[in-house]
């Protein structure tokens, strides 16, 4: 039977944490911000943004959340990130994805200055990422090397395979993986024999978006397997990860809900809590 990675315990340690750092910075008159920009009524956003003000609150940080309607035009919405770029009680930025269709994304990220993106989606922090330099690192796959790295799972050497190839999710966990000295295998939608691959894995992350897509015979007896999928089946939430039957056969295995996901918040108050730091040196 598997362990489970407990995102839930391992995210309330890292707040503990956070606490602290942040308790510092007040002391030194600093108090971490965040503002999050919420374009539209999309439900989904609308919790996940909740969730990030009350992170904030946790910790004592300042947050606001700006919210604008959905036919908000592209002008305007980079006016606004232009404007919490020069606001000095905002050491980071985030723009809620996904963006209504008629907006451009690429170009709304690329406007927040990269020592603000604590989302680390702009395209510096991506190619720092890539190139092995110091930079923001995306929240999920943060999240995933920080609960693989508590759980001790062993990492050089072995076979890492993700399934899923975005940006925000399959390719960042793909080149943080190959710096721990994984050797990597990105599989996607068009790859063939899947199954053949995912067999491989030491290593096994599911970001597809599609329930309960990884089945028990897909993985390796002991593997470490980590769910990022979010996906809701008659109103409950489940992950891309077929749980009970590959529970059986892992080596380690994150639930969901209570996973990546609770990592992924406590991720975004470490990149602005640690925004807040570079900033005060
Ligand atoms: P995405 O839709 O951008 O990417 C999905 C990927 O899955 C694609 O690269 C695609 O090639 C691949 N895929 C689709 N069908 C496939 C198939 N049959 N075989 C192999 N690969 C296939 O999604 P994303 O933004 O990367 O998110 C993936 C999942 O993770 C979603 O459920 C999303 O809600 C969830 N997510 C969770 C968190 C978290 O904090 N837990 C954060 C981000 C995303």
């Amino acid at each position: 039977m598997a362990q489970l990675l407990d995102g839930k315990i391992m995210a309330a340690a890292v707040m503990d944490e956070l606490k602290i750092r942040v308790d510092a910075l007040k002391a030194k008159g600093i108090t971490p911000g965040l503002a999050v920009i919420l374009v539209g009524d999309d439900p989904a956003s609308q919790v996940y943004v909740r969730n990030k003000g009350l992170g904030c609150e946790q910790l004592g940080m300042t947050s606001e959340t700006i919210r604008l309607p959905g036919d908000t035009d592209q002008e305007t919405l980079e006016k606004i990130i232009d404007e919490l770029n020069g606001d000095d009680r905002f050491n980071g930025i985030l723009v809620q994805l996904p963006l209504p269709k008629h907006l451009d994304e690429t170009a709304a990220l690329a406007k927040i200055l990269p020592e603000k993106d604590v989302d680390g989606f702009h395209i510096e922090n991506a190619g720092k990422l890539f190139t092995g330099q110091d930079g923001v690192v995306a929240c999920t796959p943060k999240g995933i090397m920080y609960m693989l790295e508590k759980a001790g799972v062993e990492l050089t050497g072995k076979n890492a395979v993700v399934i899923g190839r975005s940006n925000i999710v399959g390719k960042p966990i793909a080149m943080l993986l190959l710096d721990a000295n994984c050797t990597v295998t990105i599989c996607h939608s068009r790859t063939k024999n899947l199954a053949e691959h995912t067999r491989n894995a030491d290593v096994l992350v599911a970001a597809v978006g599609r329930p309960r897509f990884v089945t028990a015979d897909m993985v390796k007896e002991g593997a470490a397997v980590i769910d990022v999928g979010i996906n809701r089946v008659d109103g409950k939430l489940c992950g891309d990860v077929d749980f009970d039957a590959v529970a059986e056969k892992a080596g380690y295995i994150t639930p969901v809900p209570g996973g990546v996901g609770k990592m992924t918040i406590c991720m975004l108050m470490m990149n602005t809590v640690e925004a807040a730091e570079k900033k005060a040196k």
